[in-house]
């Protein structure tokens, strides 16, 4: 059989482009058996690249069978399995670019091969799946081979039929694994779920392990800083919590309810916030932040001025809008700092949040407080701010704050847990601010009440648009396919801005969001869905903490949570809210 690959492409040699669309099907491989799929072959040198397939059975891996019997540990192995083969594919090219021996590695585009890259999180991807527990199976792009637009069929044999079947051999068999370092890759993972779990019945919504390294190497990179002062916890704050192997460790735990992470600028507290936001994610050994686990529901909320806003419940922190707007049902294509934040909040608790994680560098000041001076000169203030309603949303709705704050001393009175950085290093300073409260009393008015939960329900009609795409992990593209704004009015406006979702962290993530956005405008075109009802009409694989439709055939996308994905259908210019 992989024989009539090689025949098919002989026969189809020197042929038109168009001809590789021939080989569309599959072709097994017997020793090691695997079969390629070819499911996608791109119509010119130049388009987008072809998609291919290997799978193989799991028996002929040799991987033990341990390695299935969990979600958390395939997705580990998948994720391992993935980085594998990019780094395979990578020392390939390079090798080859530098004129090592072995051609057909590298294409007109680079690679001739491409499979998606990971960053520090472990993530469940559409790169590596198993299925039914019997199979797993690689899913790459290639850049079929051409000479203008002749077909080059041997380099073609070169790349799918030999060059392939190294790669497969090196990422899937037991034989060429590094098993310690899968193995380490697994219990690694099985150890932040298992923290994860812990969280709830020890009433903490955050633990930050003693030794993790917190900072990252730069602004544009998540690899761990090297000579980072490593974290300890203060003692007050010290929690012990069980791993698998039956050992314990030891770090810093925040309980529920609201928590000041406080301290002079430049020491540490957003780098401290910032490993919380990752923390609903789990880290590859050596990240440093591998022992960081924070509620899976917590979502970061910044002000993000310009955004739009569809029929959102913001009542809780604003009403009385000059002009009498409505604000149990704001909309918007411009939102200010505090009315962005204000939705951004409730659109989050509509998801399911329970812990809202805020820095006051990227917040909307009036948003967050008002000091007495200024509730005294000004009556007419529409804007109720979080410090009023923290209390509250945390005893009536069991949703906690994290929230960093160097300025606004106002917070102290009514946090239940005040850390302090200084020089990187925590201090819990809950009693000692207690104190400063009663030397310095404020008068902080404290709402009795959050008010109303938003709950929307939506319709999405993306007709007139190109099926959207994500080319940047902070953006998405909507390009109209009509090219007169006046009889499509959304041709004023190209695409979903991401760059506010701290918690999107890789491309094949916005790619998902904006695969999941074209499959809810198929599915509520006719319908009217809540949020919930909207995810579960997506997949039944979305009622876990991440959706990943195993079904979509692409290799490119990586799972996202409802918030992110909800974050960026409450962002759609256009989106049509039912009541
Ligand atoms: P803040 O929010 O308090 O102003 P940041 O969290 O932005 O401070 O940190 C300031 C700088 O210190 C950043 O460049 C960060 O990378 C670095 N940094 C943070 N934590 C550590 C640490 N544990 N060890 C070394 N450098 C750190
Ligand atoms: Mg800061």
């Amino acid at each position: 059989d992989w024989q009539q690959l090689q025949g098919d492409l002989e026969r189809i040699d020197r042929n038109q482009y168009g001809a590789y669309k021939q080989l569309l099907g599959s072709y097994n491989h017997i020793q090691p058996k695997f079969t390629l799929s070819i499911d996608y072959v791109q119509g010119d040198p130049y388009a987008s690249p072809s998609r291919v397939r290997a799978v193989m059975p799991w028996s002929e891996t040799n991987l033990p069978d341990e390695y299935f019997q969990s979600d958390a540990r395939k997705i580990a192995v998948c994720d391992f399995v993935t980085r594998v083969a990019a780094d395979f594919i990578r020392t390939k090219h390079l090798d080859q670019s530098l004129g090592g021996s072995g051609g057909g590695w590298s294409g007109p585009k680079g690679g001739a091969f491409n499979i998606n890259a990971c960053g520090q999180e472990v993530l469940p991807r559409t790169s590596a799946l198993i299925s039914n527990n019997d199979t797993i199976e690689l899913r790459f792009t290639t850049t079929l081979p051409a000479a203008g637009r002749t077909i080059l069929g041997e380099q073609a044999w070169q790349i799918l039929g030999v060059n392939l079947v190294e790669l497969v051999q090196k990422a899937l068999l037991h034989a060429n694994l590094d098993q310690q370092k899968l193995q380490q890759h697994v219990l690694s993972v099985e150890r932040q779920r298992g923290l994860r779990e812990q969280l709830a019945s020890h009433g903490l919504i955050a633990f930050v392990a003693n030794g993790s390294i917190l900072p990252r190497s730069s602004g544009a990179s998540s690899r761990p800083m090297d000579n980072a002062v490593p974290f300890q916890s203060p003692k007050e704050s010290e929690v012990t919590l069980k791993l698998p192997n039956g050992s314990t460790v030891q770090g810093m735990g925040i309980p529920k309810g609201i928590t000041l992470l406080t301290g002079g600028g430049f020491h540490g507290k957003s780098t401290v916030l910032e490993a919380l936001e990752l923390g609903v994610y789990d880290h590859v050994p050596g990240d440093g932040r591998e022992l960081i686990v924070t509620d899976p529901t917590a979502v970061k909320i910044r002000a993000e001025d310009g955004r739009s806003v569809t029929k959102t419940d913001i009542s809780p922190f604003i009403s009385n809008l000059p002009g009498g707007k409505d604000t149990r049902s704001f909309s918007t294509d411009d939102a200010s700092g505090s009315t962005s934040m204000a939705s951004s909040i409730q659109e989050a608790l509509e998801a399911g949040c329970t812990t809202l994680l805020i820095d006051e560098d990227s917040s909307a000041t009036n948003l967050l407080v008002r000091d007495q001076r200024m509730q005294a000169l000004i009556k007419k203030e529409p804007i109720m701010p979080l410090i009023s309603k923290a209390k509250a949303l945390h005893t009536q709705h069991g949703v906690s704050t994290i929230i960093v704050v160097g300025g606004l001393g106002d917070w102290l009175t009514v946090a239940d847990n005040v850390i302090a950085m200084d020089a990187y290093t925590p201090h819990n300073i809950t009693t000692n601010a207690a104190a400063i409260v009663s030397q310095y009393p404020s008068v902080v008015h404290q709402d009795e009440k959050y008010g109303s939960l938003p709950l929307r329900k939506f319709q999405v009609n993306l007709s007139g648009l190109r099926s959207p795409f994500a080319p940047r992990k902070d953006f998405i593209n909507l390009r109209p396919q009509a090219k007169d704004p006046v009889s499509n009015p959304a041709e004023a406006e190209s695409g979903i801005d991401l760059s506010a979702l701290d918690q999107v962290v890789e491309v094949g993530q916005a790619r998902m969001i904006a695969t999941l956005l074209s499959k809810v405008a198929e599915q509520t075109a006719m319908s009217h869905l809540d949020l919930s009802a909207l995810l579960k009409a997506l997949d039944g694989a979305v009622g876990t903490e991440m959706c990943l439709p195993a079904a979509l055939g692409d290799g490119e996308l990586v799972a996202v949570r409802r918030f992110e994905l909800a974050a960026a259908l409450s962002r759609l210019r256009g989106l049509v809210v039912t009541c």
